[in-house]
Formats: structure tokens, sequence, C-alpha cells
């Protein structure tokens, strides 16, 4: 039976020395102080491994069945999440006029990652609401948000998100899904939808889709896509539940994992929908919350690579195999525990440094939403927009590749079922896919917003990075050499790259689109590089300070070390790649593949 134990320690590390949230002007951020933020760290940590890690082995052995148009959810799934909404946790970041705790996102951020670690399947259920009511909050009229936000919030009623259909996933354009305006204001909706997360399940009175179509007579492609709300019961003007609307599951879908989570064919036929916003701007509609959708799914990249590693540690502690070339560590027993072989620290550093720094990343990307939203910072909007494709492909690359070096260390034994290693994979895996698969990720940094606003945000990440160097080279010999100097030659490349793509993309745009993952890889380790040199600066204050907790913060230089030296140096590799163009990319012909 895997384990799962809330990070809450590296949470409030993250909170209070790195990010110093009690001192930060952001509306909402000077009431997390230290208590504060442990109490609800330490609950919540409580509800991950005693309520939602025991049934993440259930939810993928049993999965999700369909009868007579009613989809089952594994056993336990519904009295956990009545759990979950009588403790509040479904509204945490939403606000307080609709049910919500109106807490900032980054303890959302925080909280979110804990469920997601110890169930991602489960989560998903709940995530998918949030995406859905942050979509009514920001373009619902004041009825439908007085309708269903409440409902919403408290999970009484979930939500979901209908984009994808058989035919088109990454280019909307190609939709066929109809919406035919009525008399009455309403829309006939009629299409089909699938792959579409917690479509139908036997958790909530009510599922609250959001349906991407077009209006005839619209716009062709992408302009022509509206957003519908379409209840699965129809609600009367009294609040209470009316018809069932004209939606229906068609099948549920089998595959590699999330299967506690309900993948379902979804048939419109006729459903009466109510258009949110404005009509053919639907992917706006979509788009405004894309930056939280996207890295809620980097966050599931770090969960997942943290609930695995702390399950190879362990075992990498107990398994005897082998004898430390340097020196028998276990003399009365018959061999050396696996963690004595440097092979298996590789691992475990490359997992232990993922997840360490990709929280702070993820992290800093919540806190710039909350200063974007709170404090309507444009700085911050831009600077999170830029990052969002790789918050949410590197990470997911990242932390898919983790969960499988964690496997590794169990050998044999993480390919069987017996330890649910191959579970933390399986479930991993679907990040790199959903809301943008990473290749589009990709494209969208590179294509569009390197560019935005004439470079400005890229330029101010980089003078960002230029100053942090700068203002910490004194700090001593040893951060320069282990931390700012690494930092610097990493940053140095990523412009290099940055300036290849100027003075090549615009002869042949397939010089920059070729280079576009590497870039965003590239970019990926940039960013950690500099959470590295942050939390690494914060932890060498807190010794020099005398902290009592001195193994903690050596610990976290010890890492950080670790990461500069072995993982920030790939960024060559990624230039070498990006500045040999496009040519060997291209030059076979489709027809000798
Ligand atoms: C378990 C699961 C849950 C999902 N949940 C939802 C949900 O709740 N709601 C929803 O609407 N959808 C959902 N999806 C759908 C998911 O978002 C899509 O599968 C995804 O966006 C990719 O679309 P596609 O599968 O049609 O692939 P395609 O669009 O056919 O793309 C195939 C490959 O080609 C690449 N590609 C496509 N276009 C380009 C290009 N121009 N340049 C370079 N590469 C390109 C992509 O990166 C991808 O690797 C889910 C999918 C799964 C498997």
């Amino acid at each position: 039976m895997p384990i799962y134990t809330a990070p809450t320690k590296d949470m409030q590390f993250l909170l209070h020395d790195v990010l110093k949230v009690t001192a930060s002007n952001v509306p909402g951020y000077s009431d997390l102080d230290p208590e504060f933020t442990n109490a609800i760290l330490e609950e919540a940590g409580k509800i991950s491994s005693e309520v939602l890690q025991p049934l993440n082995i259930i939810g993928d052995s049993e999965g999700c069945v369909l009868e007579n148009g009613m989809v089952r959810t594994p056993s336990g799934f519904k009295a956990a999440f009545d759990q979950m909404k009588e403790g509040g946790w479904t509204g945490i970041d939403m606000p307080e006029q609709y049910g919500g705790q109106n807490m900032p996102y980054v303890i959302g951020t925080a909280i979110s990652e804990m469920f997601s670690g110890s169930n991602q399947a489960f989560t998903m259920y709940q995530g998918l609401t949030h995406g859905a009511a942050s979509a009514i909050l920001a373009h619902g009229t004041d009825a439908q948000k007085d309708t269903y936000l409440p409902k919403m919030v408290s999970c009484d009623w979930t939500g979901t998100m209908n984009l994808t259909e058989p035919h088109c996933g990454t280019d909307l354009g190609l939709m066929r899904t109809k919406a035919e305006p009525q008399e009455n204001g309403s829309y006939k909706i009629s299409g089909q939808k699938i792959f579409i997360s917690a479509g139908e399940h036997d958790m909530a009175d009510n599922i609250i889709h959001l349906v991407l179509a077009k209006i005839p007579g619209g716009p062709d492609g992408i302009k022509g896509v509206s957003l519908f709300i379409v209840p699965k019961f129809l609600v009367k003007d009294d609040g209470t539940l009316g018809a069932r609307n004209g939606v229906s599951v068609g099948n549920i879908e089998k595959k590699m994992g999330i299967h506690g989570n309900s993948t379902c064919v979804m048939n419109y036929d006729d459903a009466t929908g109510y258009l949110l916003g404005e009509a053919h701007k639907g992917m706006r509609a979509m788009f405004t919350m894309m930056n939280e959708a996207r890295l809620g799914v980097g966050m599931q990249g770090v969960s997942q690579a943290e609930a695995a590693y702390q399950n190879a540690v362990v075992y990498a502690k107990d398994r005897l195999q082998g004898r430390d070339v340097t020196g028998t560590k276990n003399p009365d027993g018959p061999a050396d525990p696996l963690i004595v072989h440097p092979d298996i620290r590789r691992s475990l550093m490359d997992q232990k440094s993922f997840t360490e720094g990709g929280r702070a990343f993820l992290f800093w990307g919540a806190s710039m939403i909350d200063a974007a939203h709170r404090s309507n910072d444009k700085d911050a909007d831009g600077l999170v927009s830029l990052l969002t494709p790789v918050i949410k492909g590197f990470l997911t690359d990242e932390g898919y590749d983790m969960t499988v070096r964690a496997q590794q260390v169990f050998g044999g034994h993480g390919y069987i079922e017996e330890h649910g290693m191959s579970q933390f994979t399986r479930d991993a895996r679907i990040a790199q896919i959903y809301e943008g698969a990473n290749g589009v990720q990709a494209l969208d940094l590179v294509g569009r917003k390197l560019a935005v606003d004439g470079g400005k945000h890229v330029m101010a990440f980089f003078e960002m990075v230029k100053t942090f160097c700068k203002e910490n080279g004194t700090i001593s010999e040893a951060f320069t050499t282990d931390f700012i100097e690494p930092l610097k030659s990493a940053s140095k490349d990523l412009q290099a790259a940055g300036m290849y793509f100027m003075q090549n993309g615009m002869k042949n745009p397939n010089h920059a689109l070729a280079g576009s993952y590497d870039f965003m890889h590239m970019f990926g380790h940039v960013c950690l590089g500099l959470m590295w040199a942050q939390m690494a600066k914060a932890a060498q204050s807190a010794l020099d300070a005398g902290s009592s907790d001195a193994a903690f913060y050596e610990t976290k230089l010890v890492t950080g070390r670790y990461y500069m030296a072995r993982r920030l140096p790939a960024t060559a590799l990624h230039l070498t790649r990006i500045t040999s163009g496009a040519d060997t990319v291209m030059a076979l012909d489709a027809a000798h593949f």
C-alpha cells in the first residue's frame, strides 16, 4: 500500500521564507500568518492521507461503471466527496458571496496539490467544478451567478468543460456542435463531445456542463465558437431542479490511468443551453481562466512526482541489494539498502530537486495570479501568462518522468501492481495531454507568448534574473559559484535561443517551431534554477539567523546545489538542438516515415 504525507513543512517554507506572503501587499496575503497557514495545511494534509489516499488504489482498481445511463464512481468516493463538502474544502478561494472562503489562490493551490497527490482522479471532480465556476464568475450575468455559483462552490452541483469532439481536439475551429437560438433567449444544443472529465457521476445532484458550440450563421472557424451553460437538470426559477435536459452520457472511456474519474462521451440532443458571455466569444471566455486551469494541470505533475518520490525513498531505505562500494553500511545484514548506491541517489535527487523546485515555481505562479486578480497588477498578469505554457508543459513532462524514475527504484516490484507505483505513472501521463497537449503549449509559448506586448514580459523575466544575480552576488563566494553562476549561464542560453528565433524564425517559421519544445523545457529549467537560487538564499538566511531547524535548511542547500550542477546544465543541450534549426527535422519526405 503506497504512502502519502502532505509536504506541509515545505509549503510553509515557500509561503513564509521564500514568497514572504505576509509582507506582500496583495489583498488577503497579510492574513496568511504562519499559524493560520499551518492550521489549514495540517488539516488538509490529514484529509489527504487519511481519507483520499486510501481511496486512490480503490479508484484505480474499480474504476467508474456505466449502468443504465448513470455512472457509478468507485466505492467510498461519494462519502469522501460529502466529507470534503462538509469540511468547506470545495470553495477555498471562491468569493464569500457565493459561499466560498475567499482565500488567496496560492493557498488553494497548496491544498489542491495535497488532494491531488493523494488522489488525482478524485480531486478532478472538484477541480473541473472550480474551472466551470470560475468561467461563470468571470462571464456570467448576475442571474447566472446567483443560480449556479452557490451550488457549484459547495459542490452540491459539479461542473464540466466540453471542448473536444471526435474530429477536433487542438483545432477547435473544426467544431460541429450547434446552438440554435430560441425565441425565449435560450439555445438548443446538439452534437457530441468526447473525453469529458467528470461528465457523469453519482456524487452530485446536478452537473453544470459548459459547452462550446457554434451558432449557425456566425463567423467561420474558431471565431464562431460560443460558450453555453447546459445543466443536466434544468433549474427552475425558485432554484429547485426541474426536468431532465437533453444531455446524456453515451459511453465511458477505458483508459491508461485516472480510472476513478469518469471520462465520458456526452451527447447533446436539443439540450437547452444558455449563452455564457458574448456570442462568438466562447474561446475568449474559456481563455480567461486558462492560466488557472493550466497551472492546475502543472500542479498535477508535481503532485504525482511528490507521491511517487515519497514511496521510492521508503523503498530505497528498506530494500537490501548489493554493497556500498566505498564500505559496507549494514554489516549485520546480508546487503546494504539501495539508497547507498550512487545511481539510486541520482534518481532520488532528480526527483527531490524537481518536486521542491517545481512546487516553488507553482506557488510563484499562483502568487502572480493572485497579484493579477486581486491587485490588478498588469506586469504579474503578463508574466504569468508568458510562463503558463512552461508551468503546464515542463512540470507535467518532468512530473511524469519523475514518476518513472520512482518506479525504477522499485525494479520489477515497481512494474507489478503490488506497491502501487505504476498508478503514479499512469495517472501522471494524462497531464501531458489534456488542457492542450504539451507540444501545443510549446507552440503557444514560442509562436504567441514571446512576442506579446513587443516581448515586454520575456524581457522582464530576464531582467528579474539579472537583478537577482546582481543583488545576491555578494552573499558568499560559495553562493556565487553554486547558484549565481549556473543561473546566469542558463539564462544566457535561454536568451541565445530567443535571439536565434528572432533571427531565423522570420525567414522560416519552422526554425522557431522545430525548437519550441526544447525552448519550453529550457525555460522551465531556468525558472527552476531561479527558484532554487531563491530557496537557497532563504535557507542560508535562516541558517545565518541561527535557526533551530538547521537540518531542514542545510538539506535545501544541498538539494539546490544538485539541481544547479546536474539538471540546469540541460539548457546547453537544448540550445544546441534549437540552433541546429529545422532542416534535419523536416528533411525527410512524409512518404519515407
Ligand atoms: C482522460 C482525458 C480527459 C480529458 N478531459 C477533457 C475534458 O474534460 N474536456 C475536454 O473538452 N477535453 C478533454 N480531453 C481532451 C483533451 O483535451 C484532448 O485530447 C487534447 O486537447 C488533444 O486533442 P486530441 O486528442 O484531439 O489530439 P489532436 O488535436 O489530434 O493532436 C494530436 C497530437 O498532435 C499535436 N498537434 C496538434 N496540432 C498541432 C500543431 N498545429 N502543431 C504541432 N503539433 C500539433 C498535439 O500536440 C498532439 O500531440 C480529455 C482527454 C483525455 C484523454
